[in-house]
């Protein structure tokens, strides 16, 4: 009989509430908990599906679909199946330029700094609501799975995330609806599913991260229970997929054969042979491999050794050992000064892997035995646990109660400091002007979980005065906090060409009951969903706002370029999106952004072309 629990204050039936711990992966992503009153964690699912691939496919009706049905759809509707979100999440369109060329979707270039946006039938999703998606799959098949109601976790991300991808990873929890305890670095999530941290003694940790597509080496120093991460190295394009196209490559050779004579389908038949290869020698290296692929009635030969498995992949290897020799040089320390191994990554059961680091660090030992593709979410299980107040045995640090922040275009609240951010901490972030020759910049701090500052708790603000005056967006201004280990949080703003600076302190917690703070994150949790949305729109109106800025500049300055029916046209663009503006539409708003920029490029090239032929004249003339 299942049984009920019934809030004796209030009456309530009260069901289950899990914390989850939450591997949103780059192509896999996995879900553990911790049974209550049990300290080893579990996955979530049945032994053969406990992975979700991290892939969305959207139906002709834009409905989404996630995990394997959607991965097995990207050969197929390439263009509606997005996979390898996470590479996309916090970066703008400059900074993935170089890699899109494997993605079958399309990624918009807006030739501004926001952050990128994928165009599906006329719908313009971000990273943050693509990752969303993929969230709400694991959130449901958790609820599913635990019977009980899923809403808090603890997402992982890597070490080297920057402050915009976490801050996007917890967007995207809170689009999901999932209150985001906490964002814990993989390896450290790595170390925890080791127990690594149950020891009075200071460590120092290599943990070696080996996927499909990418590489990550991170040293950890364990400090009374805390982990630092010290030094960070890797390559975000290289894995075991690399192995399986070498493989392809040497077998291709071996049977005379060209990669441009075999067609998509014979190709991906060898990299799915290559695999299996791969894993069977790995597992039992003393057995050759040798099953023929088929293509119609010629036989390809694919015998294949452990020992030219190993030549093959020497290259990649000592790639990832060149990344290990690296980060250590970064935390200036000696192999013999790291005092544990964990190993994470699917690739890592690659046995030469480990004897490459046994040999490196000779004595040390080297954590092997959770399974490498889990490990990580299983740790987030552990922290999952701790933040649920589950383990009494581990002493929660002091936390920032509320997340703290400041207004943005738009009223929207800009977190600097999490909630739930261990104290002391600090963070420095930089910002820009909107318009041409603003001098002054007024810097409103607030505290709260709600996406409008009008929700929200003031603390206070100050005016940045005597910027110097700038082009719109030329400015760097700093804006630092840092919160002391007695909560008290010091804000300052600095103009970085100028070095105009201005800073207050403040008192978060001042003159605010436990109570209030309870309102204020209730109201953050019921709201979540509908704030978040509501932030996408804001956003979306301020691209539009600026570009439209941008574009009458345009013409006032470079006007004498275009053609009177240029100049038309842009206008009409112009005037198109700020009757857009009203109809409060994100995706027709969006729709309306592209159009003008994708009108506009040439000009702007235009015009750098001129710049360029006039800075080359002048060079010429200063020369003679
Ligand atoms: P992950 O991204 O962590 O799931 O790792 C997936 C990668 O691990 C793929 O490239 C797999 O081919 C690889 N892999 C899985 N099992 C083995 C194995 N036994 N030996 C070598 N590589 C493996």
């Amino acid at each position: 009989m299942a049984k009920i629990s019934i809030n004796i204050a209030s009456g309530a039936i009260e069901k289950p509430n899990v914390v989850v711990g939450i591997d949103l992966g780059t192509t896999n992503s996995l879900v553990a908990y911790t049974p209550k009153g049990e300290l080893h964690p579990k996955l979530v699912g049945n032994n053969q599906n406990f992975i979700v691939p991290s892939v969305v496919h959207f139906d002709d009706n834009n409905i989404p679909l996630v995990g394997s049905k959607a991965k097995q759809l990207i050969a197929q509707h390439p263009e509606r199946t997005i996979f390898s979100v996470k590479r996309l999440l916090g970066k703008n369109y400059h900074d993935i330029s170089a890699h899109t060329d494997y993605l079958g979707y399309k990624i918009i270039n807006d030739d501004q700094d926001n952050l990128v946006k994928v165009n599906i039938a006329g719908n313009y999703y971000n990273p943050i609501q693509l990752s969303a998606i993929i969230l709400q799959e694991l959130k449901e098949k958790a609820q599913i799975f635990l019977n009980a109601t899923v809403d808090k976790a603890v997402i992982t991300v890597p070490a080297y995330f920057n402050d915009a991808q976490r801050q996007a990873t917890r967007d995207a929890g809170k689009l999901a609806g999932l209150d985001v305890l906490r964002i814990v670095n993989e390896p450290t999530a790595a170390s925890l599913a080791y127990g690594i941290d149950k020891t009075d003694q200071d460590k120092t940790i290599l943990v070696f991260d080996l996927g499909g597509g990418t590489f990550d080496v991170s040293i950890l120093r364990l400090e009374q229970g805390v982990f630092e991460v010290i030094a960070t190295n890797g390559d975000t394009y290289l894995g075991g997929d690399d192995i399986d196209k070498i493989i392809v490559k040497y077998w291709l050779e071996l049977n005379g054969l060209e990669i441009e004579n075999l067609n998509q389908n014979q190709i991906q038949s060898l990299r799915i042979a290559a695999e299996t290869a791969k894993i069977a020698l790995s597992n039992s290296p003393e057995l050759p491999f040798n099953t023929p692929v088929q293509f119609g009635n010629v036989t390809l030969n694919t015998y294949i050794e452990y020992h030219t498995l190993v030549a093959l992949a020497e290259p990649i290897l000592s790639k990832t050992m060149n990344c290990v020799s690296m980060a250590l040089k970064d935390a200036k320390l000696l192999a013999n000064e790291i005092d544990e191994i964990v190993l994470v990554g699917g690739s890592t059961r690659f046995p030469e892997i480990y004897k490459l680091l046994s040999d490196k660090f000779p004595g040390v030992q080297i954590n092997n035995q959770i399974n490498p593709d889990e490990v990580v979410a299983l740790g987030a299980a552990i922290e999952a646990d701790i933040l649920a107040g589950n383990r009494k045995d581990i002493l929660l640090l002091d936390v920032t109660p509320l997340s703290l922040g400041i207004e943005t275009a738009g009223a929207l609240m800009d977190v600097l400091i999490p909630r739930n951010s261990k104290i002391p901490t600090r963070i420095g972030r930089e910002y820009t002007t909107s318009v041409d020759g603003q001098i002054n910049l007024k810097i409103a701090v607030y505290q709260g979980e709600r996406e409008l500052v009008t929700q929200n708790r003031k603390l206070g603000e100050f005016i940045l005065k005597n910027i110097p005056a700038m082009p719109a967006g030329f400015p760097k201004i700093e804006i630092q906090f840092a919160i002391n280990a007695d909560g008290v949080l010091k804000v300052a703003a600095k103009e970085l060409r100028s070095g105009v600076m201005q800073e207050v302190d403040i008192q978060p917690t001042y003159g605010l009951t436990d109570a209030e703070v309870e309102t204020m994150l209730e109201s953050g949790m019921i709201n979540a969903q509908a704030d978040i949305e509501l932030r996408l729109e804001k956003e979306a109106q301020n691209e539009a706002e600026q570009l439209i800025y941008t574009a009458k500049r345009f013409l006032e300055k470079h006007g004498i370029l275009l053609t009177s029916e240029e100049i038309l046209g842009t206008e009409q663009r112009i005037e198109s999106l700020r009757g857009l503006l009203l109809s409060n539409n994100r995706n027709e708003i969006l729709a309306g952004v592209e159009a003008l920029n994708e009108y506009t490029r040439p000009f702007a090239e235009r015009v750098m072309d001129v710049a360029v032929s006039t800075a080359l004249k002048s060079k010429k003339v200063q020369d003679i």
